[in-house]
């Protein structure tokens, strides 16, 4: 098992803690550390197969709202299943500053990164306009599911 501190690396442009974050729910973050260590694992590879490469392609800021999450906080969040992705820490819904740019990262991951996600979402907020993506590493057998979600 990798034990990390929240504030060491995965790769060059991610650190442990920013996976332990809550937009939504930030009351509830202040736990994730302490039962994030078997997850570990499945972040340092969505970092490296993911999130990495599109830091590297699009050289700016990927701000990430939910990583991990533990029992608790998934529960909290709405809409989520009790399976979710983001409870074994294969998950992150990101954003950038420039919301503009989520359609071009959305169209990056899903023709660049083919076979590497499992779950490819671009949310769109209430006005139709580019908010966050959801993505999930692979998972063995299950064919890739590609979304816009308004
Ligand atoms: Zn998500």
């Amino acid at each position: 098992m990798l034990l990390l501190k929240p504030d060491d690396r995965l790769t060059a442009n991610y650190k442990l803690k920013e996976f332990l974050v809550s937009d939504r729910n930030p009351d509830l973050a202040g736990e994730l550390y302490k039962t994030v260590a078997p997850r570990i694992e499945n972040l340092f590879m969505l970092c490296h197969l993911i999130l990495q490469p599109v830091s590297d392609k699009f050289k700016v800021s990927i701000h990430i709202s939910s990583g991990y999450r533990d029992q608790r906080l998934n529960a909290a969040t709405k809409g989520s299943s009790p399976t979710s992705s983001h409870r074994k820490g294969k998950a992150a819904d990101i954003f950038t500053d420039n919301k503009d740019l989520l359609p071009d990262i959305f169209a990056f991951i899903r023709d660049q990164l083919r076979g590497l996600y499992f779950e490819l979402f671009l949310y769109l907020d209430e006005k139709g306009n580019p908010d966050f993506i959801h993505v999930s590493t692979a998972t063995h057998n299950r064919p890739e599911r590609v979304r816009i979600v308004d």
